[in-house]
């Protein structure tokens, strides 16, 4: 049975082979890992031979789960991907793209809230190393309002959002919070 992302991401399959050989690095904090982050993996993964989820340390956004909890969730959620893989990082983003030696860095956009700050991470990027570009790729739509510091306010007060996560993380989640 195929995924939603499959079935949409088939035709530019068949009119993508010449970029198979592209790695495409998917960076963000994942604290914690959602659906709407799934959704993207998933779509990426059909359109790039290799997929690499770069999960920053971000000690500055005092992050719930720390980096090695952040990367099991992120493993647990994603098994089902083949032609992924998933890393930690500290730092530049841009230097963790050229150690992985990939080509592009990979974004969501879920509304136009997003854009402005992605253009600006996009342009800033692409100062720092023009030969890296910058893709985006929107979730379904029943995800466009998703985000995790959204599903972690939700879940502090008490509500359920087992909807939004992987059933493993939902319970993580709720560990956490003292539920
Ligand atoms: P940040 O890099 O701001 O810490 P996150 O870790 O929350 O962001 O997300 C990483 C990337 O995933 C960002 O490009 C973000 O726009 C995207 N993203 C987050 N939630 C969703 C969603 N529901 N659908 C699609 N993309 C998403």
């Amino acid at each position: 049975m195929r995924t939603a992302a499959e079935r949409v991401s088939r035709c530019a399959l068949d009119t993508m082979e010449t970029n198979m050989s592209t790695k495409a690095i998917y960076p963000g904090t994942f604290d914690p890992i959602t659906r709407g982050h799934i959704d993207l993996a998933e779509r990426a993964s059909l359109l790039f031979s290799e997929v690499v989820l770069a999960i920053a340390a971000s000690p500055s956004k005092q992050p719930l789960f720390d980096l090695p909890e952040r990367l099991e969730m992120a493993k647990i959620s994603l098994s089902h991907i083949k032609n992924i893989t998933i890393t930690g990082f500290d730092g530049l983003l841009i230097d963790c793209v050229r150690e992985a030696k990939a080509q592009v860095v990979l974004r969501g956009l879920r509304a136009v809230s997003d854009f402005e700050y992605e253009f600006q991470l996009a342009a800033m990027n692409r100062r720092l190393d023009p030969s890296i570009e910058t893709m985006f790729l929107t979730p379904s739509e029943k995800y466009t309002f998703l985000s995790a510091s959204m599903v972690k306010e939700i879940a502090t007060h008490g509500g359920d959002v087992s909807q939004f996560l992987h059933p493993e993380i939902n319970k993580r989640l709720g560990g956490r919070l003292g539920r």
